[in-house]
């Protein structure tokens, strides 16, 4: 079987194409701007990725930034580069200066010169980086707690509810609470502080609503794993590991953030997450997992610092949490390189010889593509794969490389389980 797949892909070396969440990442920004990581550490007042890594997670002792301007004027400096030729401020001649693009207000030119040759690349992607913009200046809102806001309960079954047109559709209160935030002083606060002037209303809704959409997006991919494999939480409680969870999923993150499932699978006998990753942030959700069954009709998170095979050799194996009914993992990121493929494969081997559903998600098809080919190299037996339904509303901008189309979180996924059927 093994001689009939194709060959592992040459990796394409996605590292800038990736939104960074590890160390690698991380540094790769370098690979396109050079020195742009070094103006993120600068900009941060810090001295290497560890000490980032630590202020990221709430480590660091002392304050950061003395007000907001500040902190906003620090995060929007990482953007500070050319984007026809890549020079960073400290390499311009004297008295020069960035200047930024006036209908994005994202990306930044030397000259006008090169904003010119930029042109034909940068126009076809704009508008979009204009939304991007505005995200992630938004995006504080969910630091404030502005964001995520309360949804409403299911009057559809979850196998009616193909799409966010037919989530949306059961949302009544969606627009008050939208225009609830608007008019709210942390959204004051925001605007009076950035360097640029407040989009309108309907603009600040969209991008609310994107936010919103990212965070939900990996609640409803939970669920869809769940559907997926014909599980059913209204028979017995459901145990639901996340592998490879980044910093940027537990930080600041709340034992409520996987309360739609209990608005999707009404009255169901228990759901718990376990959460397990390297970079999980300290917070209330690193707690032990559930030994027995949790509480009905309510979701149960926990955390483990750690790689999923120590969680399982350390906690599982010794019965100090449930095994998983079904494992779901957000854009992994084995595809972008052979260390990371080396990282993944100890869990990937596990969940395949101990026969585990498993769900992942994918920023795009190119991704799909070769984490797929690396599943099937390992006579890892797909079930199915494609594009989401519950894709991020928001785009990802490619930090160092912005005029790259924006990719979207849980864009598409693969379903696989158990070994490939052997030939005899
Ligand atoms: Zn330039
Ligand atoms: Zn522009």
């Amino acid at each position: 079987m093994a001689s009939q797949t194709p060959a592992l892909p040459q990796s394409y070396s996605p590292g800038t194409d990736s939104v960074f969440s590890d160390q690698s990442g991380f540094y790769s920004l370098d690979s396109n701007v050079p020195g742009l990581s070094k103006v993120i550490l600068n900009q941060l007042s810090m001295k290497d990725y560890g000490e980032y890594r630590a202020a990221v997670e709430g480590k660091t002792k002392g304050v950061l930034f003395r007000n907001y301007k500040e902190m906003f004027q620090k995060m929007e400096e990482t953007f500070k580069f050319c984007a026809g030729c890549n020079k960073l401020s400290k390499h311009l001649a004297k008295g020069q200066t960035l200047k930024r693009c006036v209908k994005c207000l994202n990306v930044y030119y030397c000259t006008k010169d090169c904003q010119k040759t930029d042109w034909p690349h940068h126009k076809k992607v704009c508008e979009v980086l204009r939304l991007v913009a505005i995200d992630r200046l938004v995006e504080w809102l969910m630091f404030t707690g502005d964001l995520p806001f309360s949804t409403e309960k299911w009057s559809k079954t979850p196998a009616d509810v193909k799409g966010w047109d037919d989530w949306l559709s059961m949302q009544e209160g969606l627009t008050q609470s939208l225009d609830k935030i608007i008019s709210g002083g942390n959204m004051a606060t925001l605007w009076k502080n950035v360097n640029r002037t407040r989009p309108d209303d309907d603009d600040l809704r969209q991008s609310l609503w994107r936010i919103q959409s990212e965070f939900l997006s990996r609640v409803l991919t939970v669920g869809m794993a769940v559907q997926h494999f014909g599980l059913d939480p209204y028979i017995k409680p459901l145990t639901v590991h996340l592998v490879g969870v980044s910093h940027n999923e537990t930080m600041g993150a709340r034992l409520t953030d996987f309360d739609e499932l209990s608005h999707m699978f009404a009255e169901h006998q228990g759901i718990e997450i376990v959460m397990v990753g390297p970079e999980v942030v300290d917070g209330p959700i690193v707690r032990p997992p559930l030994r027995a069954f949790g509480p009905k009709h309510k979701v149960y998170i926990s955390a483990y610092k750690g790689l999923y095979h120590q969680f399982w050799e350390d906690v599982v194996e010794k019965g100090d949490a449930a095994k998983p009914d079904v494992v779901v993992g957000f854009h992994p990121g084995f595809h972008a390189n052979q260390g990371l493929v080396e990282g993944w494969l100890p869990t990937l081997l596990l969940l395949r010889d101990y026969n585990i559903p498993s769900f992942f998600t994918m920023y795009s098809e190119m991704e799909l593509k070769y984490s797929y080919q690396i599943l099937l190299e390992l006579e890892i037996r797909i079930r199915d794969s494609g594009p989401s339904p519950f894709t991020s509303q928001k785009p990802e901008q490619v930090q160092a490389c912005p005029n790259k189309p924006p990719v979207y979180c849980n864009s598409h996924y693969v379903c696989f389980q158990g070994l490939l059927p052997q030939e005899g």
